[in-house]
Protein backbone atom coordinates (compact mmCIF):
# COMPACT_ATOMS: atom_id res chain seq x y z
CA UNK A 1 0.00 0.00 0.00
CA UNK A 2 1.61 3.07 -1.07
CA UNK A 3 2.28 5.09 2.14
CA UNK A 4 -0.40 8.83 0.96
CA UNK A 5 -2.93 6.14 -0.05
CA UNK A 6 -5.65 7.37 2.46
CA UNK A 7 -8.83 4.94 2.83
CA UNK A 8 -11.95 5.93 4.87
CA UNK A 9 -13.76 3.45 6.82
CA UNK A 10 -17.25 3.79 8.70
CA UNK A 11 -16.77 4.65 12.06
CA UNK A 12 -16.02 1.59 14.18
CA UNK A 13 -18.34 0.67 17.45
CA UNK A 14 -18.75 -1.53 19.51
CA UNK A 15 -22.11 -3.02 21.24
CA UNK A 16 -23.57 0.28 23.46
CA UNK A 17 -25.99 -2.38 25.12
CA UNK A 18 -23.01 -4.48 26.72
CA UNK A 19 -20.85 -1.17 28.06
CA UNK A 20 -22.69 -1.63 31.71
CA UNK A 21 -22.14 -5.47 31.68
CA UNK A 22 -18.27 -4.96 30.21
CA UNK A 23 -17.25 -2.84 32.94
CA UNK A 24 -18.64 -4.71 35.68
CA UNK A 25 -17.14 -8.19 34.56
CA UNK A 26 -14.00 -5.85 34.91
CA UNK A 27 -14.67 -4.65 38.14
CA UNK A 28 -15.20 -8.88 38.70
CA UNK A 29 -11.84 -9.72 38.06
CA UNK A 30 -10.53 -6.71 39.59
CA UNK A 31 -12.03 -6.67 43.11
CA UNK A 32 -10.98 -10.83 42.78
CA UNK A 33 -7.36 -10.18 42.48
CA UNK A 34 -6.28 -11.58 39.90
CA UNK A 35 -4.29 -8.30 38.77
CA UNK A 36 -2.87 -7.60 41.79
CA UNK A 37 0.18 -10.37 41.45
CA UNK A 38 3.38 -9.04 39.50
CA UNK A 39 3.45 -12.06 37.59
CA UNK A 40 0.11 -11.33 36.31
CA UNK A 41 1.51 -7.61 35.70
CA UNK A 42 4.69 -9.15 33.52
CA UNK A 43 2.72 -11.43 31.66
CA UNK A 44 0.71 -8.49 30.47
CA UNK A 45 3.06 -6.47 29.73
CA UNK A 46 5.40 -9.40 27.89
CA UNK A 47 2.11 -10.03 26.04
CA UNK A 48 1.81 -6.37 24.85
CA UNK A 49 5.42 -6.42 23.48
CA UNK A 50 4.63 -9.53 21.43
CA UNK A 51 1.56 -8.46 19.98
CA UNK A 52 3.75 -5.20 18.80
CA UNK A 53 6.73 -7.92 17.81
CA UNK A 54 4.34 -9.67 15.26
CA UNK A 55 1.39 -7.29 14.28
CA UNK A 56 4.21 -4.33 13.40
CA UNK A 57 3.70 -4.28 9.69
CA UNK A 58 -0.22 -4.78 10.20
CA UNK A 59 0.37 -1.43 12.52
CA UNK A 60 2.00 0.01 10.37
CA UNK A 61 -0.39 -1.18 7.32
CA UNK A 62 -3.29 0.68 9.50
CA UNK A 63 -1.29 4.33 10.07
CA UNK A 64 -0.60 4.19 6.49
CA UNK A 65 -4.40 3.63 5.66
CA UNK A 66 -5.20 6.55 8.37
CA UNK A 67 -3.17 9.29 7.97
CA UNK A 68 -0.34 7.61 5.09
CA UNK A 69 2.58 7.77 8.09
CA UNK A 70 6.16 7.16 7.08
CA UNK A 71 7.12 3.81 8.27
CA UNK A 72 10.01 5.41 10.46
CA UNK A 73 7.73 7.82 12.02
CA UNK A 74 4.89 4.81 12.71
CA UNK A 75 7.64 3.01 14.44
CA UNK A 76 10.03 5.90 15.86
CA UNK A 77 6.93 8.51 17.20
CA UNK A 78 3.93 6.03 17.45
CA UNK A 79 4.28 1.84 18.01
CA UNK A 80 8.14 2.39 19.57
CA UNK A 81 6.40 4.43 22.52
CA UNK A 82 4.40 1.59 23.30
CA UNK A 83 7.65 -0.81 23.61
CA UNK A 84 10.10 1.28 25.46
CA UNK A 85 7.47 2.09 28.10
CA UNK A 86 6.66 -1.89 28.37
CA UNK A 87 10.42 -2.31 28.66
CA UNK A 88 11.27 -0.04 31.19
CA UNK A 89 8.13 -1.02 33.24
CA UNK A 90 9.27 -4.63 33.02
CA UNK A 91 12.68 -3.62 33.59
CA UNK A 92 11.25 -1.59 37.00
CA UNK A 93 8.05 -3.50 37.96
CA UNK A 94 10.14 -4.78 40.95
CA UNK A 95 11.40 -1.75 42.27
CA UNK A 96 8.44 0.89 41.74
CA UNK A 97 6.12 -1.52 43.12
CA UNK A 98 8.45 -2.17 46.54
CA UNK A 99 6.81 -0.58 49.74
CA UNK A 100 9.14 2.93 50.30
CA UNK A 101 10.04 3.52 53.49
CA UNK A 102 9.03 6.46 55.01
CA UNK A 103 11.20 6.53 58.16
CA UNK A 104 10.32 6.15 61.79
CA UNK A 105 7.72 7.81 63.92
CA UNK A 106 9.23 8.81 67.32
CA UNK A 107 7.56 6.74 69.89
CA UNK A 108 5.20 5.22 67.20
CA UNK A 109 6.61 2.76 64.62
CA UNK A 110 7.77 2.41 61.12
CA UNK A 111 5.75 4.20 58.26
CA UNK A 112 5.79 3.51 54.32
CA UNK A 113 4.57 4.04 51.57
CA UNK A 114 2.66 1.12 49.37
CA UNK A 115 1.38 1.36 46.06
CA UNK A 116 -1.73 -0.14 45.22
CA UNK A 117 -3.87 -0.37 41.73
CA UNK A 118 -6.53 2.12 41.64
CA UNK A 119 -9.30 -0.30 40.15
CA UNK A 120 -11.16 -0.44 36.94
CA UNK A 121 -9.50 2.47 34.65
CA UNK A 122 -10.78 4.19 31.12
CA UNK A 123 -7.91 5.18 28.37
CA UNK A 124 -9.42 7.45 26.20
CA UNK A 125 -7.12 8.34 22.88
CA UNK A 126 -7.09 10.40 20.16
CA UNK A 127 -6.21 9.94 16.26
CA UNK A 128 -2.72 11.57 15.91
CA UNK A 129 -0.27 8.67 17.22
CA UNK A 130 -3.63 6.43 17.90
CA UNK A 131 -1.61 3.55 18.81
CA UNK A 132 1.40 4.90 21.30
CA UNK A 133 -1.30 7.36 23.16
CA UNK A 134 -3.88 4.06 23.64
CA UNK A 135 -1.31 1.40 24.67
CA UNK A 136 1.60 3.63 26.44
CA UNK A 137 -0.76 4.59 29.15
CA UNK A 138 -1.76 0.97 29.23
CA UNK A 139 1.28 -0.29 30.02
CA UNK A 140 1.32 2.36 32.85
CA UNK A 141 -2.16 0.87 34.38
CA UNK A 142 -1.16 -2.70 33.74
CA UNK A 143 2.11 -2.20 35.45
CA UNK A 144 0.09 -0.81 38.57
CA UNK A 145 -2.32 -3.67 38.29
CA UNK A 146 -5.80 -2.35 37.26
CA UNK A 147 -8.23 -3.12 34.56
CA UNK A 148 -8.53 -1.62 32.30
CA UNK A 149 -10.82 -0.30 29.40
CA UNK A 150 -9.04 1.01 26.25
CA UNK A 151 -11.13 3.39 23.92
CA UNK A 152 -9.05 4.17 20.33
CA UNK A 153 -10.29 6.85 18.29
CA UNK A 154 -12.76 6.14 15.87
CA UNK A 155 -11.15 8.96 13.60
CA UNK A 156 -8.65 6.40 12.62
CA UNK A 157 -10.90 3.58 12.01
CA UNK A 158 -8.17 1.11 10.30
CA UNK A 159 -5.96 1.48 13.45
CA UNK A 160 -9.11 1.03 15.78
CA UNK A 161 -9.80 -1.97 13.89
CA UNK A 162 -6.79 -3.61 14.13
CA UNK A 163 -6.19 -3.02 17.41
CA UNK A 164 -10.39 -3.98 18.71
CA UNK A 165 -9.68 -7.68 16.21
CA UNK A 166 -5.86 -8.69 17.46
CA UNK A 167 -5.22 -7.34 21.03
CA UNK A 168 -7.76 -9.83 22.78
CA UNK A 169 -5.48 -12.70 21.10
CA UNK A 170 -2.56 -11.34 23.49
CA UNK A 171 -3.88 -9.69 26.52
CA UNK A 172 -5.93 -11.37 29.56
CA UNK A 173 -9.53 -9.97 28.43
CA UNK A 174 -11.34 -10.73 31.78
CA UNK A 175 -9.41 -7.62 32.85
CA UNK A 176 -8.31 -5.56 29.15
CA UNK A 177 -11.48 -4.52 27.08
CA UNK A 178 -11.07 -2.51 24.06
CA UNK A 179 -14.67 -0.77 22.97
CA UNK A 180 -14.42 0.71 19.43
CA UNK A 181 -16.71 4.24 18.78
CA UNK A 182 -16.87 7.65 18.79
CA UNK A 183 -19.35 9.84 21.23
CA UNK A 184 -22.11 7.79 21.51
CA UNK A 185 -20.18 4.54 22.75
CA UNK A 186 -17.33 7.12 25.13
CA UNK A 187 -20.85 8.92 26.47
CA UNK A 188 -22.41 5.19 27.67
CA UNK A 189 -19.24 4.42 28.91
CA UNK A 190 -18.66 7.54 30.91
CA UNK A 191 -21.58 7.09 32.32
CA UNK A 192 -19.89 4.31 34.13
CA UNK A 193 -18.38 4.45 37.12
CA UNK A 194 -14.35 4.36 36.91
CA UNK A 195 -11.31 4.58 39.32
CA UNK A 196 -9.35 6.91 36.85
CA UNK A 197 -9.59 8.13 33.76
CA UNK A 198 -7.07 9.16 31.56
CA UNK A 199 -7.84 11.08 28.52
CA UNK A 200 -5.66 12.37 25.48
CA UNK A 201 -7.72 15.15 23.39
CA UNK A 202 -8.66 18.39 23.08
CA UNK A 203 -9.36 20.59 25.80
CA UNK A 204 -13.61 21.11 24.98
CA UNK A 205 -13.87 17.56 25.07
CA UNK A 206 -11.93 17.59 28.04
CA UNK A 207 -14.71 19.82 29.96
CA UNK A 208 -16.67 16.81 28.83
CA UNK A 209 -14.61 13.77 30.79
CA UNK A 210 -14.08 16.11 33.72
CA UNK A 211 -17.60 16.68 34.04
CA UNK A 212 -18.89 13.15 33.95
CA UNK A 213 -15.96 11.91 36.41
CA UNK A 214 -17.07 14.38 38.53
CA UNK A 215 -20.64 12.20 39.12
CA UNK A 216 -18.37 10.03 40.61
CA UNK A 217 -15.80 11.83 41.98
CA UNK A 218 -13.14 9.66 39.40
CA UNK A 219 -10.00 11.28 38.92
CA UNK A 220 -8.44 12.05 36.01
CA UNK A 221 -5.23 12.42 33.85
CA UNK A 222 -5.83 14.97 31.12
CA UNK A 223 -3.44 15.57 28.33
CA UNK A 224 -4.44 18.14 26.55
CA UNK A 225 -2.80 20.50 23.46
CA UNK A 226 -2.52 24.32 23.24
CA UNK A 227 -0.53 26.68 21.03
CA UNK A 228 3.59 25.50 22.18
CA UNK A 229 5.56 28.44 21.01
CA UNK A 230 9.15 28.44 19.80
CA UNK A 231 10.82 31.40 20.37
CA UNK A 232 14.35 32.34 18.17
CA UNK A 233 16.62 34.89 19.49
CA UNK A 234 19.79 36.32 17.54
CA UNK A 235 22.06 34.33 19.40
CA UNK A 236 20.82 30.44 18.30
CA UNK A 237 22.73 28.82 15.14
CA UNK A 238 19.34 29.30 12.78
CA UNK A 239 20.88 26.50 10.53
CA UNK A 240 20.67 23.85 13.30
CA UNK A 241 17.20 25.66 14.87
CA UNK A 242 15.40 25.70 11.27
CA UNK A 243 15.91 22.22 10.97
CA UNK A 244 15.07 21.29 14.23
CA UNK A 245 12.09 23.23 14.09
CA UNK A 246 11.21 21.87 10.74
CA UNK A 247 11.20 18.01 11.99
CA UNK A 248 9.21 18.92 14.85
CA UNK A 249 6.43 21.06 12.83
CA UNK A 250 6.22 18.70 9.76
CA UNK A 251 6.55 15.24 11.42
CA UNK A 252 3.08 13.94 11.00
CA UNK A 253 2.01 16.81 8.96
CA UNK A 254 1.89 18.91 12.25
CA UNK A 255 -0.63 16.43 13.92
CA UNK A 256 1.51 16.67 16.91
CA UNK A 257 0.17 17.76 20.25
CA UNK A 258 3.83 19.39 20.89
CA UNK A 259 4.50 20.75 17.87
CA UNK A 260 5.78 23.71 17.81
CA UNK A 261 2.45 25.84 16.74
CA UNK A 262 4.11 29.22 15.83
CA UNK A 263 7.66 30.73 16.02
CA UNK A 264 8.38 34.26 18.00
CA UNK A 265 12.01 35.37 16.26
CA UNK A 266 13.76 38.18 16.49
CA UNK A 267 13.49 40.77 13.52
CA UNK A 268 17.00 41.19 12.88
CA UNK A 269 16.86 37.46 12.05
CA UNK A 270 13.29 36.24 11.02
CA UNK A 271 14.37 36.37 6.96
CA UNK A 272 17.73 34.66 7.64
CA UNK A 273 15.30 32.10 9.50
CA UNK A 274 12.68 31.73 7.21
CA UNK A 275 15.38 30.39 4.46
CA UNK A 276 16.82 28.05 6.48
CA UNK A 277 13.27 26.81 7.36
CA UNK A 278 12.45 26.83 3.30
CA UNK A 279 15.92 24.77 3.17
CA UNK A 280 15.59 22.59 5.53
CA UNK A 281 12.08 21.24 4.09
CA UNK A 282 13.76 21.43 0.66
CA UNK A 283 16.31 19.03 2.17
CA UNK A 284 14.07 16.57 3.49
CA UNK A 285 11.39 16.09 1.28
CA UNK A 286 14.00 16.78 -2.31
CA UNK A 287 11.67 19.74 -3.13
CA UNK A 288 8.27 17.26 -3.41
CA UNK A 289 5.88 16.45 -0.49
CA UNK A 290 2.80 15.74 -2.91
CA UNK A 291 3.43 11.95 -3.45
CA UNK A 292 6.28 11.50 -0.58
CA UNK A 293 6.01 8.56 1.34
CA UNK A 294 8.12 10.58 3.99
CA UNK A 295 5.17 12.96 4.79
CA UNK A 296 2.30 12.40 6.18
CA UNK A 297 -1.39 13.54 5.30
CA UNK A 298 -4.09 15.43 7.49
CA UNK A 299 -6.14 13.17 8.82
CA UNK A 300 -9.84 13.92 7.06
CA UNK A 301 -11.09 16.17 5.16
CA UNK A 302 -12.94 18.23 7.77
CA UNK A 303 -9.19 19.01 9.63
CA UNK A 304 -8.32 19.47 5.52
CA UNK A 305 -10.90 22.51 5.58
CA UNK A 306 -10.18 23.80 8.88
CA UNK A 307 -6.34 23.76 8.31
CA UNK A 308 -7.14 25.37 4.54
CA UNK A 309 -9.32 27.97 6.19
CA UNK A 310 -6.64 29.06 8.36
CA UNK A 311 -4.41 29.61 5.45
CA UNK A 312 -6.72 32.01 3.99
CA UNK A 313 -5.84 35.70 3.44
CA UNK A 314 -2.21 34.69 5.15
CA UNK A 315 1.43 35.77 3.85
CA UNK A 316 3.15 33.02 2.25
CA UNK A 317 6.42 32.87 2.78
CA UNK A 318 6.79 29.14 1.68
CA UNK A 319 4.42 26.45 1.07
CA UNK A 320 0.55 26.51 0.66
CA UNK A 321 -0.46 24.27 -1.68
CA UNK A 322 -3.84 21.68 -0.84
CA UNK A 323 -4.63 19.60 -2.76
CA UNK A 324 -8.45 17.99 -0.76
CA UNK A 325 -8.99 14.51 -2.83
CA UNK A 326 -6.10 12.83 -0.59
CA UNK A 327 -6.19 15.50 2.59
CA UNK A 328 -2.51 16.73 1.67
CA UNK A 329 -1.84 20.00 2.75
CA UNK A 330 2.18 21.24 1.62
CA UNK A 331 4.48 22.44 4.50
CA UNK A 332 4.06 25.64 4.96
CA UNK A 333 5.57 28.59 6.81
CA UNK A 334 3.94 32.20 6.99
CA UNK A 335 5.17 35.73 7.23
CA UNK A 336 3.67 38.97 8.82
CA UNK A 337 1.03 37.23 10.86
CA UNK A 338 -1.13 38.75 12.96
CA UNK A 339 -1.44 37.97 16.45
CA UNK A 340 -5.21 38.59 16.27
CA UNK A 341 -5.40 36.42 12.72
CA UNK A 342 -8.02 33.33 13.57
CA UNK A 343 -4.57 30.93 12.74
CA UNK A 344 -3.29 32.44 16.15
CA UNK A 345 -6.51 31.56 18.07
CA UNK A 346 -6.27 27.86 18.09
CA UNK A 347 -3.92 25.14 17.92
CA UNK A 348 -3.16 24.72 14.54
CA UNK A 349 -2.41 21.00 14.38
CA UNK A 350 -1.25 21.20 10.98
CA UNK A 351 1.61 21.88 8.69
CA UNK A 352 1.03 25.50 8.30
CA UNK A 353 4.00 27.10 10.54
CA UNK A 354 3.11 31.77 11.17
CA UNK A 355 6.34 33.42 12.15
CA UNK A 356 5.61 36.78 14.40
CA UNK A 357 8.37 39.51 14.92
CA UNK A 358 9.70 40.68 17.93
CA UNK A 359 11.93 43.35 19.30
CA UNK A 360 13.71 40.87 21.46
CA UNK A 361 13.01 37.95 23.97
CA UNK A 362 11.22 40.15 26.49
CA UNK A 363 8.68 40.80 24.26
CA UNK A 364 8.19 37.17 23.29
CA UNK A 365 8.06 36.11 26.77
CA UNK A 366 5.27 39.01 27.35
CA UNK A 367 3.48 37.38 24.25
CA UNK A 368 3.57 33.86 25.89
CA UNK A 369 2.83 34.97 28.65
CA UNK A 370 -0.42 36.85 27.69
CA UNK A 371 -1.86 33.33 26.20
CA UNK A 372 -2.61 30.00 28.42
CA UNK A 373 -0.09 28.02 29.54
CA UNK A 374 1.15 25.60 26.78
CA UNK A 375 2.14 22.16 26.22
CA UNK A 376 5.35 22.91 25.56
CA UNK A 377 7.62 25.64 24.55
CA UNK A 378 10.95 25.96 22.90
CA UNK A 379 13.50 28.54 22.94
CA UNK A 380 16.74 28.47 20.95
CA UNK A 381 19.44 30.54 22.06
CA UNK A 382 23.28 30.00 22.91
CA UNK A 383 23.11 32.81 25.82
CA UNK A 384 22.65 31.29 29.43
CA UNK A 385 20.72 34.40 31.19
CA UNK A 386 18.30 33.85 27.94
CA UNK A 387 17.78 30.66 28.84
CA UNK A 388 17.56 31.46 32.78
CA UNK A 389 15.30 34.15 31.95
CA UNK A 390 12.87 31.95 29.51
CA UNK A 391 12.36 29.07 32.13
CA UNK A 392 11.96 31.11 34.63
CA UNK A 393 9.08 33.34 33.58
CA UNK A 394 6.95 31.48 31.60
CA UNK A 395 5.36 28.31 32.38
CA UNK A 396 4.51 25.34 30.18
CA UNK A 397 4.13 21.37 30.21
CA UNK A 398 7.60 20.80 29.30
CA UNK A 399 10.88 22.46 27.47
CA UNK A 400 13.30 21.54 25.13
CA UNK A 401 16.40 24.34 24.82
CA UNK A 402 17.93 24.17 21.25
CA UNK A 403 15.15 21.52 20.01
CA UNK A 404 12.08 20.79 19.45
CA UNK A 405 9.80 17.68 20.69
CA UNK A 406 13.02 15.72 22.25
CA UNK A 407 11.42 16.43 25.90
CA UNK A 408 9.35 13.71 25.64
CA UNK A 409 11.26 11.21 24.71
CA UNK A 410 13.06 11.03 28.42
CA UNK A 411 10.66 8.63 30.16
CA UNK A 412 12.40 9.73 33.37
CA UNK A 413 10.68 13.22 33.12
CA UNK A 414 6.63 13.53 33.30
CA UNK A 415 5.05 14.26 30.42
CA UNK A 416 1.84 16.59 30.79
CA UNK A 417 0.58 19.91 30.74
CA UNK A 418 -0.66 22.71 32.70
CA UNK A 419 -3.53 24.59 33.27
CA UNK A 420 -5.51 24.23 30.03
CA UNK A 421 -2.65 22.33 28.46
CA UNK A 422 -3.62 19.65 30.72
CA UNK A 423 -3.75 17.72 34.24
CA UNK A 424 -1.64 15.29 35.49
CA UNK A 425 1.30 13.48 33.69
CA UNK A 426 2.70 10.03 32.96
CA UNK A 427 5.76 8.39 31.10
CA UNK A 428 7.88 5.72 32.86
CA UNK A 429 7.41 5.72 36.63
CA UNK A 430 5.25 8.89 36.48
CA UNK A 431 2.48 6.57 34.75
CA UNK A 432 2.55 3.48 37.29
CA UNK A 433 2.38 6.32 40.19
CA UNK A 434 -0.34 7.77 37.46
CA UNK A 435 -2.25 5.04 38.26
CA UNK A 436 -1.90 3.62 41.85
CA UNK A 437 -2.84 5.07 44.91
CA UNK A 438 0.03 5.81 47.22
CA UNK A 439 -1.30 5.12 50.47
CA UNK A 440 0.67 5.85 53.54
CA UNK A 441 1.07 3.02 55.91
CA UNK A 442 2.20 3.03 60.05
CA UNK A 443 2.80 0.04 61.80
CA UNK A 444 2.97 -0.08 65.57
CA UNK A 445 4.02 -2.35 67.85
CA UNK A 446 1.72 -3.44 71.20
CA UNK A 447 4.55 -3.31 73.49
CA UNK A 448 4.76 0.58 74.16
CA UNK A 449 1.17 2.52 74.63
CA UNK A 450 1.70 6.02 75.71
CA UNK A 451 -0.99 6.51 77.66
CA UNK A 452 -0.61 10.48 78.34
CA UNK A 453 -1.99 10.48 74.94
CA UNK A 454 -5.40 9.46 75.80
CA UNK A 455 -8.05 11.05 78.11
CA UNK A 456 -8.43 12.35 80.94
CA UNK A 457 -6.51 15.16 79.25
CA UNK A 458 -5.26 16.53 82.64
CA UNK A 459 -3.09 19.97 83.06
CA UNK A 460 0.21 17.72 83.64
CA UNK A 461 -0.82 16.16 80.57
CA UNK A 462 -1.64 18.73 78.51
CA UNK A 463 1.56 20.47 79.80
CA UNK A 464 3.59 17.66 78.87
CA UNK A 465 2.16 17.57 75.62
CA UNK A 466 2.85 21.25 75.18
CA UNK A 467 6.72 20.88 75.96
CA UNK A 468 6.88 18.22 73.65
CA UNK A 469 5.57 20.12 70.45
P1 LIG B 1 -10.27 12.70 18.74
O1 LIG B 1 -11.26 13.41 17.89
O2 LIG B 1 -9.78 11.36 18.33
O3 LIG B 1 -10.89 12.63 20.20
C1 LIG B 1 -10.19 12.01 21.25
C2 LIG B 1 -11.08 10.98 21.91
O4 LIG B 1 -12.21 11.62 22.49
C3 LIG B 1 -11.61 9.94 20.93
O5 LIG B 1 -11.43 8.66 21.48
C4 LIG B 1 -13.06 10.32 20.77
O6 LIG B 1 -13.89 9.20 20.55
C5 LIG B 1 -13.40 10.96 22.10
N1 LIG B 1 -14.47 11.95 21.99
C6 LIG B 1 -14.62 12.86 21.00
N2 LIG B 1 -15.72 13.62 21.25
C7 LIG B 1 -16.25 13.18 22.40
C8 LIG B 1 -17.38 13.57 23.19
N3 LIG B 1 -18.18 14.58 22.84
N4 LIG B 1 -17.62 12.88 24.33
C9 LIG B 1 -16.82 11.88 24.71
N5 LIG B 1 -15.73 11.47 24.00
C10 LIG B 1 -15.45 12.11 22.86
O7 LIG B 1 -8.95 13.57 18.93
P2 LIG B 1 -8.78 15.13 19.05
O8 LIG B 1 -9.43 15.64 20.27
O9 LIG B 1 -9.05 15.80 17.77
O10 LIG B 1 -7.19 15.13 19.29
C11 LIG B 1 -6.42 16.21 18.97
C12 LIG B 1 -6.13 17.02 20.23
O11 LIG B 1 -5.47 16.20 21.17
C13 LIG B 1 -5.20 18.18 19.99
O12 LIG B 1 -5.65 19.28 20.72
C14 LIG B 1 -3.87 17.68 20.54
O13 LIG B 1 -3.02 18.71 20.95
C15 LIG B 1 -4.32 16.82 21.67
N6 LIG B 1 -3.33 15.82 21.97
C16 LIG B 1 -2.70 15.86 23.17
C17 LIG B 1 -1.71 14.95 23.45
C18 LIG B 1 -0.97 14.97 24.75
O14 LIG B 1 -0.26 14.02 25.01
N7 LIG B 1 -1.10 15.99 25.55
C19 LIG B 1 -1.40 13.97 22.52
C20 LIG B 1 -2.08 13.94 21.33
C21 LIG B 1 -3.06 14.86 21.06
Amino acid sequence: MSATAIELLPVPSSSIAEIPSLVAGLRTTFDSGRTRPLSWRRTQLEALLRFVKENGDALVAALQADLGKPELEAWAADIGQVTTEAKLALKNLKKWTRPESAGAVPLMGKSFIMREPLGVVLIIAPWNYPIGLLLSPLVGAIAAGNTVVLKPSEVTAHTSAILAERLPDYLDTDAIALVEGGVPETSALLEQRFDHIMYTGNGSVAKVIMEAAAKNLTPITLELGGKSPCIVDRTADLAVAARRIAWGKFMNAGQTCIAPDYILVEESIEEELIAELEKSVEEFYSGETQENPDYTRIVNSRHHERISQLMEGQEIAFGGATRAEDCYIEPTVLRNVSPDSPIMQSEIFGPVLPVLRVKDVDEAIGFVNQGEKPLALYLFSADASTEERVLSSTSSGGVTVNGTIMHLANAKMPFGGVGPSGMGAYHGKHSFETFSHRKSVLRRGFRFDIKMMYPPYTKRRTEMAKKML
